[in-house]
């Protein structure tokens, strides 16, 4: 891909430049990285722990070595929107309000399902690739604060292979009073989550498979993940997990049953999100997901003793599984319709109103009365993503 752009190269003629000399360009010297015996750099970003030599790259192709030290991307979005927090899916986290996203390009795995393929397989996939948008932290989340947002989230491709960024974004949205969040696919160290731990409240996993063989066709080995899952849960993230369920790759009884009893033995309280999937990219052979595969899921969650399970992306085809009960007193505090929230019941302090039990979670302080709800057709279709491209004139397109 030749993208044209101006900007990138301190020159007053116009540059014709590949994608991948434009993005080495947004680069910074990374922080998760030491030198090796043989003077190979070896990356901590992610669990691959890449051991880098002279002029090579990563396997995430963003991170690579010039000049003695590594450089990671920096200073650019690849994908931005204005997500209902839902969307994240976060359900225990200030439900109701809206989440700033921003994605960058590449990633550490390379799944054949992949939905947003197009930035995350950029340098790897010769029909992937998004033009990078130049940005500030500063401007990110001054378009959070203009959009309404209470979160600031790095999703699309894999936060954890641009995690010094991130980190820049997110302190800058903590010293506005933001919350901030990664949706990873939980490919983690304990060093990179311990070096974006002091600036993200929120953490979400996809658990892809119970399988090692399969986790290995997706760029990854299952106890890699297992032990991102057990690592982000000690660190005091807050931590939903979610499992597309595709039909034919990961959802035989004994997969779902292996993955409701880890979590549960992880703690009973982490949200286990099961999703719909849909033919994209790779993988067409694959049946969709239907609500009854969905609704299949739910009863392993169930049987291992998960107290939240939420069937997602099918609105008003899986019953009460949209919603969050009170696992005490199965009271209904919180009733969803998709994105959008009917009804909410939890107290300012955590709490089922009814029988004082403590609900895990970040929740609004003024209860109800800080919580938006819908109830109309209107409300549908006004909690929705919502593209943003106010970025600074000097975007790289
Ligand atoms: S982020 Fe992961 S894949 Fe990329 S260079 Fe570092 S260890 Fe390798």
């Amino acid at each position: 891909m030749v993208l044209t752009a101006p900007t990138v190269g301190a020159t007053d003629m116009e540059t014709r430049l590949t994608l991948a000399e434009i993005l080495d360009h947004l680069t910074a010297e990374g922080a998760l990285y030491e030198r090796a015996a043989d003077g190979r750099l070896r990356c901590h970003a992610c669990a691959h722990q890449c051991l880098i030599g002279a002029g090579r790259r990563g396997i995430c192709k963003v991170r690579f070595e010039r000049d003695g030290a590594l450089r990671v991307p920096w200073g650019y979005v690849g994908a931005l929107q204005c997500d209902p927090v839902e969307k994240k899916p976060f359900f225990h986290a200030l439900p109701g309000t809206d989440a700033l996203t921003f994605g960058m390009l590449g990633c550490d795995m390379h799944c054949a399902y992949c939905q947003n393929w197009i930035v995350s397989q950029t340098l790897r996939d010769t029909h992937a690739g998004a033009p990078p948008m130049r940005v500030t932290p500063k401007e990110l989340v001054a378009l959070a604060k203009a959009q309404g947002a209470r979160f600031v989230v790095s999703s699309y491709n894999e936060p954890l292979i641009t995690a010094e960024w991130a980190v820049a974004v997110f302190k800058e949205a903590k010293a506005q009073g933001l919350l901030t969040g990664f949706v990873s696919n939980g490919n983690a160290t304990r060093a990179v989550l311990e070096y974006i731990r002091p600036w993200t409240d929120c953490y979400k996993i996809d658990l892809k498979t119970m399988s090692d063989r399969s986790y290995r066709q997706l760029g990854t080995t299952l106890e890699h993940v297992l032990e991102g899952v057990r690592m982000v849960h000690e660190l005091g993230f807050w931590l939903e997990i979610v499992t597309l369920v595709v039909p034919g790759f990961n959802d035989s009884d004994a997969e779902l049953h292996d993955a409701a009893q880890f979590i549960a033995s992880i703690s009973p309280d982490i949200p286990w999100h099961v999703t719909a999937f849909h033919k994209d990219y790779k993988m067409t052979e694959n049946d969709d997901t239907t609500a009854a595969d969905l609704l299949r899921a739910v009863e392993f969650g169930r049987a291992a003793g998960l107290r939240y399970i939420y069937a997602g992306n099918l609105p008003g085809c899986v019953g009460p599984w949209e919603d969050t009960r009170c696992p005490t007193c199965q009271r209904t505090l919180i009733r969803r319709y998709g994105y959008v929230i009917l009804d909410y019941q939890i107290t300012p302090a955590g709490a089922c109103p009814d029988c004082g039990t403590h609900i895990p979670g970040i929740w609004p302080p003024g209860g109800r009365a800080d919580v938006r709800l819908g109830e109309t057709l209107f409300d549908l279709f006004r909690r929705v993503p919502r593209p943003v491209s106010r970025l600074r004139s000097d975007v790289v397109s």
